[in-house]
């Protein structure tokens, strides 16, 4: 989500979605959908609707720079850590 992350090694998450399609053997045991399972989001598979988020969750990178401008400092943010990006390349050929 977009909150300050419990993962130690990053300041705060941005997912612009969740979800993904399994393509390969590297997907058997994917960390994505394990974690969306467990918090009870069917959104892997080729049919199945992905998580999305409103306006305002868009916005939360452009505050936490502010914060960062502010705080003089920088920020590690971990993008995409739900879904895989480069499928929708893989989709749309
Ligand atoms: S998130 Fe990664 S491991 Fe999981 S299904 Fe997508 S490409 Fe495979």
């Amino acid at each position: 989500m977009g909150q300050k992350s419990a993962i130690e090694w990053t300041d705060h998450t941005f997912n612009p979605w969740w979800g993904c399609t399994k393509v390969s053997p590297g997907c058997v045991h994917c960390y994505a959908e394990t974690l969306s399972s467990r918090y009870r989001y069917d959104v892997f598979g080729p049919r199945k609707p992905r998580r999305t988020f409103g306006e305002a969750y868009w916005q939360e990178p452009l505050k936490w720079n502010r914060q960062a401008v502010q705080l003089r400092t920088r920020m590690r943010v971990f993008v995409l850590r739900w879904q895989m990006f480069l499928k929708i390349i893989t989709v749309l050929k």
